[in-house]
């Protein structure tokens, strides 16, 4: 143990993916740290969930090859990406639409110049205007002077037409969950630059080949219990006290705490103390995006030819956007298939579960242009507040607060990333730090 680690005392409010990589990060720094998290297991708002017996999720999470830190921490917890991911290059294709773009496993710049001059059922006008948009995004260094609507910068760019509809608004849609008239163009470049401007593989998509507790809440919480840490589930943290000698949960005395929660819940600390107003009072000014998920069972042979299909075409009150092969992704699912739905663009909000999923089963039906086997079971997840909605120059709090000893961490504070898994790693990872450098300098 490093000298005086092991004294400090710290709580980690949230054992989301941001509370659980501080935990992480101060454990690996000798401290041992205590989390407190209200639910009965670890992961927040990326969590397995059982349904008639299947390790299924929350939500269907993709991440993408730029996403250092989360895998850097999964390796440091003994859970190996490269068993636990399916890891393949970007591709998108809505085969009802007639679109299909994929990057072909070549070096970069190769890659994107031979993805879109490949690129399936898109005017060569619109490849063009493609190429040309990333190349001006890299000449400014991913730079913008300022903020507005990711819908306003294609327009700027003249990125119109099939490419935008089945390109470009889903990425900005699957990366920000907010429709591109509402999101903030200068996060969807952040995204854009961390994605295209790397590796050729920072690029690729990698999708879980377990649930998600597997993927990292559970190896981390047994990675920082094995350290001295602990973490208490079912433990909601009602309020905590500012004191001269430390800040006091219920009668524990504390010298650092991070508030890992979601914005609503970490507002709902913070309101009570007056030198935390203005995080408090930004936070309380966020808008939210829902995201779906609909599961359906079929008999174990029904499967989709990928591991993920496009549904988007223009027919009209359209709703299908993503269809996983949850069996194909993790053998534990056989027969299982999920549907994704952002946001809250398409309409399918409205729609009560059971006429939800009749009208999915229908709709892939359409894209398979085959009948498929009545299911099973169907469930819905409908996640409410997802994710803050990314619009443009929304304030993002700071780690540090006000109060002493007192920092913030999760996927709203990460303020280069919209609410992403990357995100809130990123922002346990510094919260930590922070604490780290304190105690050095101290
Ligand atoms: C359906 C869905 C799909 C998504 N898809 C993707 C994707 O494809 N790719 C991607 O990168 N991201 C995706 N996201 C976003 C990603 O899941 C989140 O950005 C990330 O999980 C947020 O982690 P967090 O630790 O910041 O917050 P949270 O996960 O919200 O964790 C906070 C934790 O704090 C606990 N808590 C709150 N208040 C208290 C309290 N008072 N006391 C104790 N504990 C408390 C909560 O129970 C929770 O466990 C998706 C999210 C959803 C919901």
């Amino acid at each position: 143990m490093r000298a005086g680690a092991g004294n400090t005392r710290i709580a980690i409010i949230g054992a989301g993916w941001a509370g659980l990589a501080a935990a992480v990060e101060l454990c690996d720094s000798g401290f041992r740290p205590v989390v407190f998290e209200a639910a009965k297991q670890p992961g927040g708002r990326a969590r397995c969930v059982d349904i008639h017996g299947h390790p299924l999720d929350n939500g269907q999470h993709i991440l993408i090859g730029a996403y250092r830190e989360t895998l850097r921490l999964m390796k440091r917890v003994g859970a190996d990406p490269e068993r636990l991911f399916h890891r393949f290059p970007l591709e998108l294709e809505h085969a009802l639409a007639g679109f299909r773009f994929a990057l072909p496993k070549l070096g970069k710049p190769l890659n994107l110049a031979l993805g879109l001059f490949m690129a399936k059922g898109v005017p060569l006008g619109e490849k063009i205007a493609a190429a040309r948009f990333i190349q001006d995004l890299k000449r400014r260094r991913f730079q913008l002077a300022e903020d507005c609507a990711a819908s306003v910068l294609y327009d700027r760019h003249a990125l119109r037409g099939r490419m935008r509809r089945y390109f470009w608004n889903p990425i900005c849609l699957s990366a920000l969950n907010t429709p591109p008239e509402n999101a903030s163009a200068r996060i969807l470049v952040n995204v854009l630059r961390d994605s295209f401007n790397g590796t050729r593989s920072d690029t690729d998509f990698l999708l879980p080949a377990t649930d998600l507790n597997t993927l990292f809440p559970d190896a981390a919480a047994a990675f920082i219990i094995s350290k001295g840490g602990a973490l208490r589930l079912a433990a909601r943290v009602e309020s905590f006290k500012q004191e001269s000698n430390g800040i006091f949960i219920g009668e524990e005395r504390f010298d650092h705490v991070i508030i890992a929660a979601a914005p609503q819940h970490a507002h709902s600390l913070l309101k009570d103390h007056a030198a935390a107003e203005p995080a408090a009072s930004m936070l309380s000014m966020y808008a939210y995006e829902p995201m779906g998920t609909v599961y359906a069972a079929y008999p174990p042979e029904t499967g989709l030819s990928a591991f993920m299909r496009g549904m988007e075409c223009d027919a009209p009150e359209w709703i299908g956007q993503w269809a996983f092969d949850r069996g194909r992704l993790d053998g534990r699912n056989r027969g299982i298939l999920s549907f994704v739905l952002s946001s809250s663009a398409n309409g399918w909000t409205a729609y009560d579960n059971d006429a939800l999923a009749a009208r999915l089963h229908l709709e892939l039906e359409s894209v398979l242009g085959r009948a498929l086997p009545k299911p099973r079971w169907t469930r819905v997840i409908r996640e409410h507040r997802a994710t803050l909605s990314c619009r443009p120059d929304i304030p993002r709090p700071a780690a540090k607060t006000a109060i002493k000893g007192l920092w913030l961490a999760g996927d709203h504070v990460y303020a280069e990333y919209p609410a992403t898994i990357e995100g809130a790693v990123r922002s346990g990872v510094i919260a930590a730090s922070r604490i780290i450098e304190t105690r050095r300098s101290s």
